[in-house]
């Protein structure tokens, strides 16, 4: 695989200006934050972006994300190779007010300033694109039907689950 790199910080109107396509990888190790939910950081994301305007005048960036990853499985606790295609349409713009009345198909992109940093908008993406849980299809996980569930192993450990009210009592009286 050759990686050509991705560029980081943008201008993201001069950009839309420009109708400007963008195609490339960002490595993994490179995205620190998407790393705490992976097993290992080698690999890449392929990312490809358009910016341009719609016929409504609204400034857009839209484009897809692939990654293959590797998580936990929550089963087994092996290694499970992860597929991450996600598909981003974010509107540009420059207040909460005109968030509000973006068209729906539209995730809106709060521009404060005329830097966006194009990793950790990717970064984000990816993150939102991760299951919660990852785990192996049927057939292909080792974990061993029959020798216990979570519900057992939370039991034998003397666990009991958090009760949620009991959250919100102890977050109450913090303050
Ligand atoms: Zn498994």
């Amino acid at each position: 695989m050759s990686v050509a790199s991705f560029p980081k910080m943008v201008d993201p109107l001069k950009m839309v200006d420009q109708r400007v396509d963008l195609q490339g990888w960002i490595l993994l190790k490179q995205l620190d934050r998407v790393q705490d939910y992976l097993l290992d950081n080698s690999g890449a994301v392929e990312v490809k972006l358009r910016f341009d305007k719609d016929e409504m005048g609204v400034r857009f960036i839209a484009g897809v994300i692939n990654a293959k990853v590797s998580m936990q499985c929550q089963r087994c606790l092996q290694a499970v190779e992860v597929k991450v295609n996600s598909d981003l349409s974010l509107g540009i713009v420059f207040s909460e007010d005109a968030a509000k009345n973006l068209p729906g198909y539209y995730d809106p992109l709060l521009s404060h300033e005329s830097a966006l940093d194009l990793w950790k908008m990717v970064e984000e993406e990816m993150i939102l694109g991760l299951p919660i849980a990852a785990v192996h299809q049927e057939g292909e996980c080792e974990f061993i039907a029959g020798f216990g569930d979570c519900t057992d192993e939370t039991e034998r450990l003397g666990e009991k689950p958090a009760n949620p009210f009991q959250i919100l009592q102890q977050l109450k009286d913090k303050n």
